[in-house]
């Protein structure tokens, strides 16, 4: 999409390992509210990614392929609010669930709010579905041989298979 002066672009940031099923309720939502929304996939290196930040950037966009007001990138080594800047968003939106995010959520925003005055903190409550959902539940239940159809889209689905099978070998 063409970038113009007057669009309200947002920034949903994130590890995305891998994304969940409350994720794409986010990025849909938020597709609805501004003119576009940035996935930013988190690339720092983790101890143990479960997919590597190329695997989930190439998973967000087979997914949103039909949305097309979605963009998905990576950023590392990089304040949240300088990445923000360089892609001339004005929001970053965050996903809330339970009291327990609150705490977590609100530091970081007012440490954002902190550095860069002028980006607005959103936070969009998760769906009802979705408030007990999260990428760490979704690795441990299917670390342990669990089901995870219906938490994660389709191609995460697979992708995890995949990995497994691997890992067990023929
Ligand atoms: P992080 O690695 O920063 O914890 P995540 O990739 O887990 O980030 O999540 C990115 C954002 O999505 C966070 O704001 C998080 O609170 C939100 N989020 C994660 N899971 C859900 C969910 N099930 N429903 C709504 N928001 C969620």
């Amino acid at each position: 999409m063409e970038q113009t002066a007057a669009q309200r672009i947002a920034i949903y940031p994130g590890s995305f390992d891998p994304l969940t099923n409350g994720h794409v309720d986010i990025i849909l939502r938020g597709a609805r509210l501004f003119d576009r929304i940035i996935v930013a996939i988190l690339a720092n290196p983790e101890k143990t990614p479960l997919l590597t930040p190329a695997e989930r950037v190439e998973i967000a966009r087979d997914v949103f392929r039909g949305t097309p007001n979605v963009d998905v990138d990576t950023f590392a080594d990089v304040l949240l609010v300088d990445y923000a800047r360089h892609r001339g968003a004005l929001v970053i939106v965050r996903g809330l669930r339970a009291v327990s995010d609150f705490e977590y959520e609100t530091q970081m925003a007012l440490m954002n709010r902190h550095l860069s005055p002028e980006l607005e903190t959103v936070f969009m409550v998760s769906s009802a579905a979705n408030a007990y959902l999260s990428s760490r539940l979704v690795k441990e239940v299917f670390a342990l041989g669990g089901p995870v159809a219906g938490l994660v889209p389709p191609a995460v689905e697979r992708r995890m298979q995949e990995r497994h099978a691997q890992k067990v070998g023929p």
